[in-house]
């Protein structure tokens, strides 16, 4: 082994030798080589492609240190050219002082690397840097080659070379002497500025053997040639992904021999323990879930989301009722038992984006960075706490447990991490006090409010079976001629304990459960029959105006609803008016189209409701097929000869009318109004002044009063 590394010592410049089928590596020792196919050649290659004598590998410096260089030259010494050249670094040369990393192409399958090594040991952790001044390491044999083919030198000439040493008198050969560094397990690889593998350790083949076939679309060789700023000779660390492993890959860009070096290290196992360790850091061991940490820190990143969003987020605190109990009478195990089934159920009602963690103890917490409204976050809650209800099974023990949850929300209930988890541990202390069990909102009044929300909502189910619901029409007046045009339906809620409750209320709770689908279809329904009785009676036909809401526009059906609805009732569809606003064509305006064009073509007409609230209306009425537009009754309330108002109804009749539309101003309450938008050439009106929305019997009062008057 002393040998060995004596021997080491001495091998400084190497020079490699790849042709076809073989590969073999020259320790560069002496003043003078030769190289060709004459086998009077120091180094001799049986290539017909070289001339006898190809070229002359010559040391500058005659004293023999670490300092030597080696000058190449085309041909012989007396000035004998080779037939075909010598290429180094891919320029064609004469002579070339020879430097670490250069590639001497003798034909085009014929090529030497030259390298120089510091062989001082296989410090290949090391610096590998070439800037560190250090001679770079060499790895030099590459695997896959067949060496049983490879070219013989002659005994002589092997003497000559010292790939052998005969005189050393040991067996290794000095290419795996040379190679010794390359026993590394580290790869290393080595492309051209063209892109092309010129040089692979045994390490690297083995590591990556799809590089051969990959070639720069292998991820170790990835976006290497692009990062061009490196260029200059500078060094690129970088974490490379191959397959499931994963390396740290330090690029060399050699810019004088135009090469690409890269020394490679298998980080996977670091990785692996920075990870687990990283996860053991944010996460809790009995239950698997976020840790304390981790939660404040997404709870700190839901609210500068929310925030940027102008959105709302909730966190909710959760505390076990009496869980000391079960610790203390049935032991640890068990109470550890109870709080991973607990911490699994609370998992399956959430959605993907929320966070459950351990707070510690029996404390847990959710983040929703994302809700729509408060009504939401209580109805998971509502949720959780149904959850918990099922008894645990615990060995031969059914245990039941409860729970208190707290609730803030972002921003009312605070607005950084430590407010909003004050308030919502605060909540907890007060679902507590109020006899646990149950979830509790930080502010008392959303408390109240949502439960009195849940609770409509939850009746609400049962008011079309109840026949609570009912419909009112309010008539629409043309102002020319003192025509009844239309009549709009409105919803109307006959609470048995509340009164009579605003469609303005239980609308959007409608919408917000899905229930609009169901309630509008009974609108639609109820309207259509009662306007074909309104006929059957008599009574000159009249268009009914039925209001959709946008939750309903989306609803896929609608078109085939709506066509099945005009059937059943008999109604022609020229007699129903569909009324929608702005937002709802804002939602999804291809769709809306779509719709839009298909309900034009049952026959029906289109109105759009609550015009100038929306934004960008004048764009939309181009585009969509209306028939009508309605005034929102905003702009009538404070009419005045010489409001902002009145110019701005004077625009929307204008429009309306460049545009063949009716147009109907709402909410008209006075006498007054009523004059000025005559004045203003305002086609028709709706509001008190006229009527009030009336019930059906009163609406058949209603019109056949003025059907006598008209008489
Ligand atoms: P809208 O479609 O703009 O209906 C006009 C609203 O203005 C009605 O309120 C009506 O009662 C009220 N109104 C009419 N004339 C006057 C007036 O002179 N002065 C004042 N201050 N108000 C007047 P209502 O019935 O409470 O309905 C409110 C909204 O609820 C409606 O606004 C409509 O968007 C929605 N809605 C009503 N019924 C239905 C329905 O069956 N389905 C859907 N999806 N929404 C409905
Ligand atoms: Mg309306
Ligand atoms: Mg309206």
């Amino acid at each position: 082994m002393l040998a060995l590394v004596d021997n080491l010592k001495k091998v400084n410049h190497i020079l490699v030798i790849d042709a076809p089928n073989f590969r073999q590596t020259v320790s560069l020792e002496d003043s003078i080589y030769s190289i060709g196919r004459n086998t009077g050649n120091s180094i001799v290659i049986f290539s017909q492609k070289l001339s006898r004598k190809h070229a002359t590998i010559v040391r500058k410096n005659e004293a023999i240190d670490n300092n030597d260089s080696f000058l190449i030259i085309d041909g012989d010494l007396e000035g004998n050219k080779s037939k075909n050249g010598i290429f180094v670094n891919g320029r064609k040369c004469d002579e070339h002082e020879l430097k670490h990393g250069d590639l001497i192409n003798l034909s085009d399958d014929i090529r030497m690397s030259y390298y120089i090594v510091n062989n001082t040991s296989d410090n290949s952790q090391g610096d590998a840097s070439p800037s560190s001044g250090k001679a770079e390491r060499l790895i030099n044999r590459q695997v896959g080659i067949d060496k049983s083919t490879s070219y013989n030198f002659s005994r002589e000439q092997f003497k000559q070379t010292q790939i052998i040493s005969s005189e050393d008198n040991h067996r290794y050969d000095l290419a795996k002497l040379a190679s010794l560094v390359e026993l590394s397990p580290n790869p290393i690889i080595e492309i051209n500025w063209e892109g092309n593998i010129t040089y692979l350790n045994s390490a690297a083949s083995l590591k990556f053997p799809k590089l051969d076939r990959l070639k720069l679309d292998h991820p170790i060789l990835k976006d290497l040639l692009e990062k061009n700023d490196h260029r200059n000779g500078n060094l690129l660390i970088r974490e490379v992904k191959v397959e499931e492993e994963i390396f740290e890959q330090h690029v060399h860009y050699l810019s004088e021999s135009q090469l690409i070096r890269s020394y490679i290290f298998d980080i996977t196992e670091r990785k692996r323990a920075e990870e687990i360790l990283q996860y053991q850091a944010f996460h809790d061991t009995l239950t698997d879930l976020p840790n304390r940490a981790l939660f404040q820190e997404q709870l700190a990143l839901a609210i500068a989301n929310a925030h940027r969003n102008q959105a709302q987020m909730a966190a909710i605190f959760l505390d076990l009722d009496n869980f000391k109990k079960i610790n203390d009478t049935l032991g640890h195990s068990t109470g550890d038992r109870i709080l991973q089934l607990f911490a699994k159920r609370l998992h399956t009602c959430l959605r993907g984006g929320d966070t459950l963690a351990r707070w510690g103890g029996d404390e847990f917490t959710i983040l929703l960075p994302h809700i729509k409204c408060v009504e939401e976050t209580a109805k998971l809650a509502q949720k959780l706490l149904e959850e918990i209800k099922q008894p645990f099974e615990v060995g031969e023990h059914q245990l039941y447990v409860k729970c208190s949850l707290g609730i803030a929300v972002y921003p009312q209930d605070g607005e950084d991490p430590e407010a909003l988890l004050k308030n919502a541990d605060a909540a907890v202390y007060r679902a507590k006090e109020k006899g646990r069990d149950r979830y509790q909102f930080y502010s008392s009044t959303m408390t109240s409010q949502v439960s009195e929300w849940l609770r409509l909502e939850h009746q609400l189910h049962q008011a079309i079976s109840k026949e609570q619901l009912f419909l009112c029409y309010q008539p629409q007046l043309e102002l020319a001629t003192g025509q009844i045009l239309g009549i709009e339906a409105l919803i109307r809620w006959h609470h048995p304990e509340l009164g009579l409750i605003s469609p303005a209320k239980f609308i959007p709770l409608a919408e917000d459960n899905g229930l609009i689908v169901p309630i509008g279809e009974w609108v639609l329904k109820t309207a259509c029959a009662q306007n074909k009785a309104l006929q059957k009676a008599g009574l000159p036909p009249l268009k009914v105006s039925v209001n959709l809401s946008a939750r309903q526009f989306q609803y896929a059906n609608l078109v085939e609803m709506v066509a099945q609805v005009l059937q059943e009732t008999e109604l022609d569809p020229q007699w129903l008016e569909l009324e929608i606003t702005e937002t709802t064509l804002v939602q999804n305006v291809n769709l809306a189209r779509w719709t839009l064009e298909r309900l034009q073509q049952l026959g029906i007409r289109i109105s759009m409701d609550d015009f100038g609230t929306g934004y960008s209306s004048l764009g939309y009425l181009k585009q969509f097929p209306f028939h009508t537009l309605k005034i929102d009754q905003s702009f009538v309330r404070d009419l005045t000869e010489d409001s902002r108002d009145t110019a701005i109804v004077s625009a929307a009749i204008a429009l309306g009318r460049g545009l063949n539309l009716r147009v109907i101003a709402e909410g008209v309450e006075t006498q007054q109004q009523a004059d000025l938008l005559r004045t203003l050439q305002c086609e028709a009106i709706q509001g008190y002044w006229l009527s009030k929305p009336l019930k059906a019997e009163d609406l058949i009062n209603f019109l056949a009063c003025r059907e006598k008057m008209a008489v």
